[in-house]
């Protein structure tokens, strides 16, 4: 008998509890990921399953429903892929952790998600430009005080959680001058083999009803 057999396995959800509450998406319980910061609402926890991340308490499915009908374009949503090299590499630092997140999406937490609605994902589309802006703002934001503050002076202020002393935040201009282009070219790789093997930092879904 090798160990193998001997390893007992137990599933996610003897992990549940309150301070690992379920998946709104899949119901598997949620893991802490980050620590509260500026600009967020709270703590961020992720579903190890399907990958949704929760910013604060009380994450609810039908909540996470409504903030993914907000990022309707036509037929479309448009999601920040928190399962993106992006994503991944960032961590604290990702372009996709604006301030007014609170549920961070993947392609299979969506799927998980609008099967309550009996809707399926009928298409995927990766965004390029917006997917290298994404990833490049993210490189930015490991070495300034601040989060997204490149693309918040570009023209979405939302998006931006600026640092708090005003000479932190002259750094942080100056910082993402000087290091705009070589960020722009650690982020170009990155971001076609994330359009390549499906990881792409910005990606537009259709639903489709069953
Ligand atoms: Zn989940």
């Amino acid at each position: 008998m090798t160990n193998a057999q001997h390893t007992p396995v137990v599933p996610l959800e003897a992990g549940a509890s309150p301070e690992n509450p379920p998946c709104p998406a899949c119901g598997e319980p949620l893991f802490g990921w980050l620590a509260p910061r500026p600009g967020l609402a709270g703590a961020v926890k992720r579903c190890e399953s399907c990958g949704l991340g929760v910013v604060g308490e009380d994450a609810d499915p039908e909540e996470a429903l409504r903030e993914l009908d907000r990022r309707r374009e036509g037929e479309w949503v448009r999601i920040d892929n928190r399962d993106s090299f992006a994503g991944s590499l960032g961590s604290a630092g990702w372009a996709g952790l604006a301030p007014d997140s609170r549920y961070l999406f993947t392609v299979e937490s969506v799927r998980r998600l609008i099967a309550r609605r009996d809707q399926v994902v009928a298409a995927s589309r990766w965004q390029p430009l917006a997917s290298i802006a994404a990833t490049w703002q993210t490189l930015l934001n490991s070495v300034t005080f601040g989060h997204n503050v490149a693309l918040g002076a570009l023209g979405d202020s939302r998006l931006a959680a600026p640092a708090a002393k005003p000479w932190q935040r002259r750094i942080d201009a100056l910082a993402s001058v000087v290091l705009a282009i070589p960020a722009a070219l650690v982020a170009l790789p990155i971001e076609l083999a994330g359009g390549l093997f499906r990881r792409g930092a910005v990606l537009r879904l259709r639903r489709q009803l069953l």
